[in-house]
């Protein structure tokens, strides 16, 4: 490697009140390694060839790099951005914890993200509502003419969901390869024969949960695109940050910020070129979004051979952002979970969960996604925070107060991720995720979220796709629990 400018930011990871400034630029204070490495460090940090390079710091990358480098490999981990953890991201700027990328483990049966959590202390509050359900929980309804549903009118409509649900998987299990999400939804709720606005309230909600879930458009979502979307056990949401968990995977790691990569040559063993130079090893864990391998902006060299190429090309970065009200008081319904208003007025703004009890002052979250979040790209916060309020006071009226903090993610606008996660675009299939890790030439290893067939779009697929990579690149089987054993 040519003598590297950035040398001054390698470190040797310690943790420290990391934070993201905002939405489109995330600060790190990364330690200079004039004051903080140690001499032994620094020679290191000069060669230039590492048995891995891991290209990305976010949860798969830093699972990887560190069952690697536990393994004994040497293991340098190259990330474009200003600080660790890529869509695990916490604000912590006005004092308050927001989780500006991921929030939940959507059930926390059986997660490695909870086995790990549990073992770097992280406190995790429960918080089940996040998969979209109708009513795992308590939540409040209110109906197109903004009047609160009565508990009979709930039931009806969350019966009217879970049988449509129910006769799903078979519609879809028979469905033509072509088929989209919105096609089989429609021929289940075309069967039950409900008049004309009983039908529609479940349309909605299936298009409402096609966008939370997926960041997508019903009908641009394959039909198989939330075959994955089971919950097993309660959900949570980590009160101190979920950034905690890179942070506490990326401990003791060699990790280049401010490294953007732009080509990745493999053959004979792998090289990496980035904006500081270029780096050699005998194998690459490449773990950027399915959006950067589109963009053209990482190109990999010789072209990604089948079955990779194809599945890189069927899967698709969503739009998906969050928007978090922080008001002086609460005004909407005590003893609920989130708040939902069914008809045309809730197109884009439909639910806000109350993560209020997970700590601070009131709070709503609400989703743009899909359609909405393509409208409102080019809008500044004020646009979007009336547009938000003007749905809530229809149901709340002059309740309503002034929020006291705003915060609106920019994900489709951020140039290391494009979008929020992957999403099947119609004519692709489950196995599309699989089909990602293929090892290319024995020498390099694609992983993250869409990488992940079981549970992709989450930080759990992450974590999986880098545990997978690391026995990949090892040859030998390496128990999950090593990524938090002796925590
Ligand atoms: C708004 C939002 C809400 C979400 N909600 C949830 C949730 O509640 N629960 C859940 O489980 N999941 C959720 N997710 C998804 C979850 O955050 C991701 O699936 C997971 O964090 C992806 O991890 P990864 O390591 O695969 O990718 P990333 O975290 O994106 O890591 C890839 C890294 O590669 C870096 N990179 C990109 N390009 C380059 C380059 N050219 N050179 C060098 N480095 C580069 C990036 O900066 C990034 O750090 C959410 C995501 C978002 C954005």
């Amino acid at each position: 490697m040519e003598q590297d400018k950035g040398i001054r930011r390698a470190i040797r990871w310690q943790p420290r009140n990391p934070w993201c400034s905002d939405r489109r630029r995330a600060d790190w204070r990364a330690v200079d390694v004039n004051d903080r490495q140690t001499e032994a460090d620094e020679q290191e940090a000069q060669v230039d060839r590492y048995d891995v390079i891991v290209v990305g710091a976010g949860v798969a990358g830093l699972t990887a790099a560190r069952l690697l480098a536990r393994a004994g490999r040497r293991v340098v981990v190259v990330e474009a951005r200003d600080r660790i953890g890529g869509r695990v991201c916490t604000d912590r700027s006005d004092g308050l914890v927001t989780d500006l990328g991921a929030s939940w483990i959507h059930g926390i049966a059986d997660s490695p993200v909870a086995a790990a959590a549990r073992a770097f202390g992280m406190s995790m509050t429960e918080f089940t509502v996040g998969g979209f359900q109708p009513d795992s929980r308590p939540i409040a309804y209110y109906g197109p003419d903004g009047r609160r549903l009565s508990d009979g009118e709930t039931q009806q409509f969350v019966d009217d969901v879970h049988r449509v649900d129910a006769r799903l998987p078979e519609v879809v299990d028979a469905s033509a390869a072509d088929a989209s999400y919105l096609d089989v939804t429609e021929t289940v709720v075309a069967a039950q024969g409900w008049d004309v606005e009983r039908a529609e309230r479940v349309r909605e909600y299936l298009r409402h949960r096609a966008e939370e879930q997926y960041g997508a458009w019903i009908g641009d979502l394959a039909a198989h695109g939330l075959d994955d979307d089971q919950i097993d056990g309660d959900e949570v949401v980590f009160a101190d940050g979920y950034d905690r968990l890179p942070e506490h995977l990326a401990a003791g790691l060699d990790v280049r910020l401010e490294h953007v990569v732009s080509h990745v040559r493999w053959g004979d063993g792998v090289t990496v070129t980035t904006d500081r130079g270029t780096m050699t090893a005998d194998a690459a864990v490449v773990t950027v979004p399915i959006g950067v391998l589109r963009s053209g902006d990482l190109v990999i060299e010789p072209a990604l051979p089948e079955p990779v190429a194809g599945a890189v090309g069927r899967l698709a970065m969503n739009a998906f952002e969050k928007v978090f009200l922080r008001f002086p008081a609460m005004f909407w319904d005590d003893d609920v979970y989130a708040v939902r208003q069914q008809g045309p007025e809730g197109a884009w703004w439909h639910s806000w969960y109350d993560l209020t009890p997970a700590g601070g002052p009131p709070t709503l979250l609400t989703f743009a996604a899909g359609p909405a979040a393509r409208a409102i790209r080019g809008w500044d916060d004020a646009q979007v925070v009336e547009s938000v309020l003007a749905q809530l006071r229809r149901l709340y009226g002059d309740h309503v107060g002034v929020p006291t903090d705003v915060h609106v993610t920019r994900w489709q606008d951020d140039p290391y991720a494009r979008g929020s996660y992957a999403y099947m675009t119609v004519g692709s299939t489950t196995s599309d995720h699989d089909d990602l890790a293929t090892p290319v030439g024995g020498v390099l290893h694609l992983a993250g979220e869409a990488t992940w067939t079981d549970d992709p779009a989450t930080v759990t697929a992450a974590l999986s796709s880098g545990h997978r990579a690391a026995v990949a690149v090892l040859g030998r089987d390496v128990p999950i629990e090593d990524v938090w054993g002796d925590a």
